[in-house]
């Protein structure tokens, strides 16, 4: 077939798989209205983690948001889920784990310039007056409802968009375009009977249909910046950002691992740091080592706070004299609270030391929260 005979949809999927965009579809701009109710809800009930865009109707409605909307155009990009050089394990050197979202550069800049590319293209193939809103994660409308409806794949329990070839690991972004396209067939979900998502959730975050209490998903609790609740602390395990769990046991995710984007590829040693020397970064190394990934974007205390609850949950005694200086010497009390359960976790209870170094550190302490882990951890280990 000659390129001009071929239709300007034809054309942009052609030219998205030049750019490197590895799934495209083509929706109507029609209201969600299916999802009115079901978002309505869930802020009623506060399972929303806040990070979502605030505005519910702008989020249903691309009319409010754009002026006379005709077609969303979804985009998908593959991320890689194995790391070709692991970082060799040595006895006592403890590391963290960031989730897979997070390698590599922030998705958010590598959608962007791939969207760019392609709104370049349409601007210049339309022939007529054109405009583009593009958007990731960030942005108003709800990415796995646009992809659903673009067919790129259906939306599993775990609430992720399910491609068939790359499964749950794709990046996604949409463009608001007042073009008309013809839209592509949504998938029918996939799921079945399957409930490993749910089972596997470690704090049971997932209610069954696809939707989720956010604020109980350690991919939200890991992201916040004050005290982390106790009952996340030891289901977090090593992770020090994000969750990979109802991906991992998804059966469509089965031997997935895409390696289409050099941008995407991991550094071990950032991906799996060593935890010891995250507790004393400073902010120029975090900036420097971290800044580029999506993992880094509330800063590096959530980082430092997990990071203890990972050397915590390590039971790494070598990690004391660490946690001790973060309680003498920290000024914030977030870290300093963390390293005072941390340390009634790790020590042994004969150690008259360390609880009298804690009962000195207590009394010195001025923070509400903080005064009461350092509490639970002298009970604890005076027990
Ligand atoms: Fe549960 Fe982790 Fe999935 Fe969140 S990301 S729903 S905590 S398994
Ligand atoms: Fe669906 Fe099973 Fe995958 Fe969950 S684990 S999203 S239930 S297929």
């Amino acid at each position: 077939m000659s390129g001009t005979s071929l239709s300007l949809k034809e054309r942009i999927i052609a030219e998205s798989q030049r750019i490197g965009i590895n799934k495209i579809g083509f929706a109507s701009a029609e209201p969600f209205i299916e999802l009115e109710e079901k978002l309505e809800k869930q802020q009623e009930v506060g399972h929303h983690s806040g990070f979502e865009h605030p505005n519910i109707k702008e989020r249903i409605y691309p009319e409010l948001i754009f002026d006379q909307p005709c077609s969303i155009i979804s985009i998908a990009l593959a991320y890689p889920t194995k790391m070709t050089n692991v970082p060799e394990r040595v006895k006592g050197q403890r590391r963290g784990q960031f989730a897979r979202a997070s390698w590599g550069t922030d998705y958010h800049d590598i959608l962007r310039e791939k969207m760019d590319r392609l709104i370049a293209y349409i601007k210049e193939e339309a022939q007529e007056e054109v405009t583009f809103k593009p958007m990731v994660d960030t942005g108003e409308l709800i990415d796995v409802a646009v992809a659903q409806r673009a067919g790129l794949g259906f939306i599993g329990k775990n609430g992720l968009l399910i491609t068939e070839e790359f499964g749950s690991y794709v990046y996604l972004g949409e463009i608001i375009t007042n073009l008309a396209f013809a839209a592509d067939e949504p998938v029918p979900n996939g799921c079945g009977d399957c409930t490993r998502c749910i089972t596997g959730c470690p704090t049971d975050a997932l209610l069954g249909d696809g939707r989720m209490n956010a604020k109980r998903c350690l991919s939200f609790q890991t992201q916040t910046k004050g005290m982390m609740p106790l009952e996340y602390r030891k289901k977090m395990g090593h992770i020090i950002y994000g969750c990979d769990i109802c991906q991992m046991v998804c059966p469509y995710n089965k031997g997935k691992d895409f390696h289409f984007h050099e941008e995407m590829e991991p550094i071990p040693e950032d991906v799996a740091p060593l935890l010891q020397p995250l507790l004393s970064i400073s902010n120029k190394e975090f900036k420097q080592r971290f800044g580029v990934m999506a993992g880094s974007w509330r800063g590096k205390k959530p980082i430092q706070r997990n990071a203890i609850i990972a050397l915590a949950n390590y039971r790494d005694k070598t990690a004391l004299p660490e946690l001790l200086r973060c309680i003498a010497e920290d000024p914030r009390p977030v870290i300093r609270g963390t390293a005072a359960w941390a340390v009634g976790q790790i020590a042994s209870q004969e150690d008259d030391e360390i609880v009298s170094f804690l009962i000195e550190a207590f009394q010195k302490e001025s923070d509400e929260e903080a005064q009461l882990e350092f509490q639970q951890a002298i009970t604890k280990l005076k027990a």
